[in-house]
């Protein structure tokens, strides 16, 4: 640990996961570091609590840790000690499908998955195996900024192959409806068109990480991840102010480090005249936001009656039907329309973590992607989309709370038009995003940086955005090379 003076304070708006991981890796290396959420609660996207009936738990965003559990920041800090557990259901993913077509079930081992896909097992094998050994190579390299010296140049080049591609081309090597579903299923993680180039580099990348670490929740909610970061923080001599909403650097105490967990154009408004005007056009201007979230959580009495199996004891289903079908709603949805039948992620975290239900009322997370800032009401739609999988469910349901995009928004200003993964997943911002720039957390005003999902390597609870630009921060610091 390196102690510096006179540059020593650094203060990081927004307490997400990327703001307190930033703030750790700031205070592990000796600044003094004092965190300012808007909010009354610290977890950002990592939020959980009491949403519908008292005892019954819930994430209210981020619930499923793949990339979680594959942080190379997070692997490297013994969070245990600090609360955090990651715990795995027994199936880690499942897809149904209409007409009692088994549902397709993806599970921590390659060889089960293929085992459960038919004639589409080898394919499944071929293409998931290679890529499963790589997977922690593969997550240390995609989740630093890309244009870099890669560490495992061939294993890069034998992902990228195939990440270029549109998620629709990768389909093609499974013939059935079950394999396609579910590779669709993941893909469509990417929250746009799948025809898109660059677009299979979602799914690919989920499927092999979830080969090698699961889906696991954090046991008592996702919250427990906010918590651990935060006490390890306090233990490093950091300090988290709740019910701050920043509005410009000009209120701050002074500090020679700055770090924005922020939207970019958010974080433009904040740093106010001294960005640079290319910057502001960046972040104002061309960034653009993803699709938007429609949330519905729900408290079920004896859980979800769904026709299959699989899907009774999987941690997360995705709901939309064939590959085909999937690839229509979502071309919709970027489109701006809100399609008849969205696609929708479930969680079912109470299979892995049973303490977060209420005797037999059970909590089960839903959410549906819709157009950017769509103003409606998707519960029916969705409601619709589980008596597709699930006849009976509305007869189960003892309460729900619903969330449009502006609530989400409301909740979190880092949600904007309902955008829950920090910016569109283009080409371009799949790639480089919030700008092309060789350092993206760099703000252009020095001592100042961008640190929320809108940064490399983008959506999810990994941490790494917040911890990748507290690396930055640190080598202009002169602290590490
Ligand atoms: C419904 C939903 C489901 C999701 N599911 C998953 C999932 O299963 N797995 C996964 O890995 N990810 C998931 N995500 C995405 C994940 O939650 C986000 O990518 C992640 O939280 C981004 O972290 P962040 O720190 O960049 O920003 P955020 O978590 O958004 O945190 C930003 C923080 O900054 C605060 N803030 C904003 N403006 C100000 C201001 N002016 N002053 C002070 N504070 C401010 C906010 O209140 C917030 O606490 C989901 C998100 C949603 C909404």
């Amino acid at each position: 640990m390196t102690t510096r003076t006179g540059q020593d304070e650094a203060i990081v708006v927004g307490a997400g996961p990327n703001g307190l991981a930033a703030a750790v890796t700031l205070a592990r290396h000796g600044l003094r570091v004092t965190v300012l959420e808007a909010a009354d609660t610290i977890g950002g996207g990592t939020r959980s609590g009491e949403l519908t009936v008292p005892g019954v738990l819930f994430d209210h965003c981020s619930s499923t840790h793949i990339m979680g559990a594959g942080s190379p920041f997070l692997r490297s800090l013994d969070l245990k000690r600090y609360g955090l557990e990651w715990a795995w259901p027994e199936v880690d993913l499942a897809h149904p499908l209409d007409g009692g077509a088994g549902a397709g079930a993806l599970y921590r081992s390659v060889e089960e998955t293929a085992a459960g896909l038919g004639e589409d097992g080898p394919a499944w094998r071929r293409l998931f195996g290679p890529l499963a050994a790589d997977a922690e190579a593969l997550t240390d390299e995609v989740m630093r900024p890309m244009l870099k010296v890669p560490r495992h140049p061939f294993r890069l080049a034998r992902f990228g192959l195939r990440a270029l591609q549109p998620a629709s081309l990768v389909a093609r090597r499974f013939r059935t409806a079950r394999a396609r579903a579910l590779f669709g299923g993941v893909a469509a993680h990417l929250f746009g068109p799948l025809d898109q180039p660059v677009g299979a580099s979602v799914g690919l990348m989920i499927i092999a990480a979830g080969h090698r670490f699961g889906w696991p929740v954090a046991r008592g909610g996702s919250q427990a991840i906010a918590d651990a970061l935060a006490a390890m923080l306090t233990e490093a001599g950091g300090r988290i102010e709740t019910g701050v909403r920043v509005r410009s650097l000009a209120e701050l105490p002074p500090a020679g480090t700055v770090l924005l967990d922020l939207a970019p154009a958010a974080a433009a408004g904040v740093i106010g005249d001294r960005l640079p005007p290319r910057v502001r056009r960046a972040y104002t201007t061309r960034f653009r936001h993803g699709p938007g979230a429609f949330k519905l959580d729900l408290a079920v009495e004896g859980g979800v009656p769904w026709r299959d199996e699989a899907c009774r004891r999987a941690g997360t289903l995705h709901l939309g039907g064939t590959f085909e079908q999937i690839a229509r709603a979502e071309a919709e949805m970027s489109r701006g329309r809100m399609p008849e039948r969205p696609f929708m992620l479930i969680s079912q975290q109470y299979l892995a973590d049973p303490d977060r239900s209420a005797g037999e009322v059970h909590p089960v997370s839903a959410y549906a992607h819709v157009p950017h800032g769509w103003p409606g009401d998707a519960t029916e739609a969705m409601l619709d989309q589980f008596e597709r999988f699930a006849p009976g469910t509305r007869e189960r349901i003892v309460a729900a709370d619903a969330k449009s995009t502006a609530e989400l928004e409301r909740d979190n200003a880092n949600y904007v038009g309902g955008d829950i993964v920090g910016g569109a997943n283009t080409p371009l911002q799949l790639t480089m995003r919030p700008r092309v720039a060789l350092d993206p957390y760099r703000t252009g005003v020095p001592g100042v940086y961008l640190c929320s999902a809108a940064t490399p390597p983008g959506a999810g609870a990994h941490c790494m955005s917040g911890h990748n630009a507290a690396l930055s921060a640190l080598r202009a610091l002169g602290i590490r090379r």
